[in-house]
């Protein structure tokens, strides 16, 4: 029995030994000093074991291996920060590229997530390299040096110049907001030949010198603009001080006036009360009636001059008062005249800063407020409420082969025919760029795809012609439906996710919530 318990033990050392003999190889590699103290214990479990030797070995080990995981962990949370930092970094050069701008945001929140095991920071950072190479590769075709900026200096072949830089997302997005700005300025100033003369030539293209210096002209118009709308807030606001102490003097002289009358009015009332009681008198103490006519006679005219005193200072009085009356009516109309306009002018003022100057739709500014009310609409009463993302597919191409003009025009056009497509009660605002949101309220998922579907066959069929080519423009379209637990973001960034949804499997597409085939 005891031979037999005695064999089994063996056996049991030696697979444990085999084990950690396998064990120890595998994790070959940590570092160094790990690697000499495996090495050894592999030596004293190999062949006859020496256990004695393997537990010094092992204690050593013991002490090595805890310190290591320490640094590991350390190791760890430093990897994925900095791969965090990289995949900004990337963020920020690729954001006019939709779809790397949407893989780059997917690796971010997955490096935000509780990462298990070592394998999954490789494959996490082999998506960075992989993400970071396509970057690279299209930065690279964008800085092409076949026709850098320097050898295409002539500045007149104009499409030349616009064709190498244009690839460089940061030239181009330059670009687009400063086509934005001068769009603005140019509504305001429609004859000032400078926006002109840049609005040509970035149309017609421009090196980056040129476009650094039509930043600085932009710059100085939008400064001295804020500054004359600054000195015309002052002037407004001084000329209705002005006019409200004038209308405040003129109160007061009222006032001052109708109390002086009222004092004049009570003393010619005692005198009159006076002239009265004197007749009383010479009546009962008249002794003749001739007397008494006499008396009477001398009481009644100086009641008649006392009257007509009386009333001649009324009537100057009551001359006064209109008069201050009247003249406090027209400065209260001039007032009223002035915080109208000034209103009219407030009233604009925030309607431009809701408006995307080039297509005249509401701004994002505009969608975030109507999104905020229509959030807590749905929030008190339950009443089903869409977002919908939209952006024109390979958009890139029609500023590529038409020029960006053509692209402005496209960009008009498309937003008008949304706006159109759309009920009254349904919303949309230019997100950016080429990309536009819809808020869509009371409706069923089901009639949403229906009608994203109608306009998205809608603006395939429309004809567009472009220097005599025929050219066919789609989106490609997003819609989630609000739910209890989304938050404006959560929706926002579903929606954007099943845009993205539509652009893989081939653009031209609406995605939504009932999609399963995509
Ligand atoms: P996709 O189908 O993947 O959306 O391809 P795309 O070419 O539409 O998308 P991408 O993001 O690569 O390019 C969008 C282009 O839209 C790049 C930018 O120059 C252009 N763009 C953005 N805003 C304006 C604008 O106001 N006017 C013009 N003409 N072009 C603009
Ligand atoms: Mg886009
Ligand atoms: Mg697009």
């Amino acid at each position: 029995m005891e031979a037999k318990q005695l064999q089994t033990l063996k056996q049991n050392n030696t697979l444990l030994c085999q084990f950690i003999v396998k064990l120890s190889a595998f994790y070959e590699g940590f570092s160094d000093k790990i690697d000499t103290e495996l090495k050894v214990l592999r030596g004293h479990l190999s062949g006859t074991p020496n256990f004695s030797l393997a537990t010094v070995s092992i204690e050593k080990l013991n002490k090595s291996l805890q310190h290591q995981e320490i640094t590991l962990r350390k190791y760890s949370v430093d990897t994925v920060s900095s791969l965090e930092d990289a995949m900004k970094q990337l963020q920020k050069i690729v954001f006019e590229d939709s779809e790397l701008k949407g893989l780059t945001t997917q690796e971010l929140i997955k490096l935000n997530q509780p990462i298990g095991d070592i394998f999954s920071i490789y494959k996490l950072y082999a998506k960075a390299i992989a993400l970071h190479r396509i970057a690279l590769n299209k930065e690279m075709v964008g800085l092409s040096p076949i026709d850098s900026g320097e050898n295409s200096h002539s500045g007149k072949d104009d499409t030349k110049a616009h064709a190498p830089q244009d690839e460089n997302p940061h030239y181009r997005s330059i670009l687009v907001e400063l086509n934005h700005l001068i769009t603005s300025y140019a509504q305001k100033k429609p004859d000032d030949h400078q926006l002109t003369d840049i609005k040509q030539r970035l149309d017609e293209g421009m090196d980056k010198e040129q476009l650094l210096k039509s930043c600085v002209v932009i710059l100085r118009m939008i400064v001295q603009d804020a500054m004359s709308e600054a000195s015309l807030t002052g002037k407004v606001i001084q000329s209705l001080h002005r006019s409200l102490s004038e209308v405040s003097n003129d109160v007061s002289n009222t006032i001052e006036n109708s109390k002086s009358q009222f004092e004049q009015r009570q003393v010619g009332n005692e005198q009159l009360k006076r002239h009265i009681s004197h007749i009383e008198e010479a009546m009962s103490e008249s002794e003749s009636f001739e007397a008494l006519k006499e008396q009477t006679q001398f009481c009644v005219e100086k009641l008649v001059t006392a009257l007509s005193e009386q009333q001649d200072s009324d009537e100057q009085g009551q001359e006064a008062i209109m008069a201050l009356l009247s003249s406090m009516q027209s400065r209260i109309d001039t007032l009223q005249q002035q915080t109208s306009v000034y209103k009219k002018k407030l009233a604009e003022q925030a309607m431009q800063s809701r408006t995307d100057p080039l297509t005249r739709l509401p701004n994002r500014q505009a969608y975030n407020e109507r999104l905020e009310t229509a959030y807590t609409r749905f929030k008190s009463n339950g009443h089903s409420l869409a977002v919908a993302v939209v952006d024109i597919d390979h958009f890139k191409s029609i500023n590529d082969r038409f020029g960006h003009a053509t692209g402005d025009k496209t960009l008009q056009v498309v937003s008008k025919f949304l706006k159109q497509s759309l009920s009254e009660n349904d919303f949309v605002a230019r997100w950016g760029g080429e990309e536009f949101v819809m808020l869509l309220p009371d409706a069923e998922m089901a009639d949403i795809d229906k009608k994203l579907n109608e306009v998205r066959t809608k603006l395939a069929a429309m004809p567009f012609k472009f220097k005599q080519e025929k050219v066919k423009i789609t989106a490609s379209f997003g819609a989630t439906c609000f739910g209890q637990d989304d938050t404006t973001e959560s929706v926002f960034e579903r929606a954007d996710e099943y845009l993205y949804k539509a652009k893989r499997s081939g653009r031209n597409l609406v995605v939504t919530d009932l999609s399963t085939d995509v």
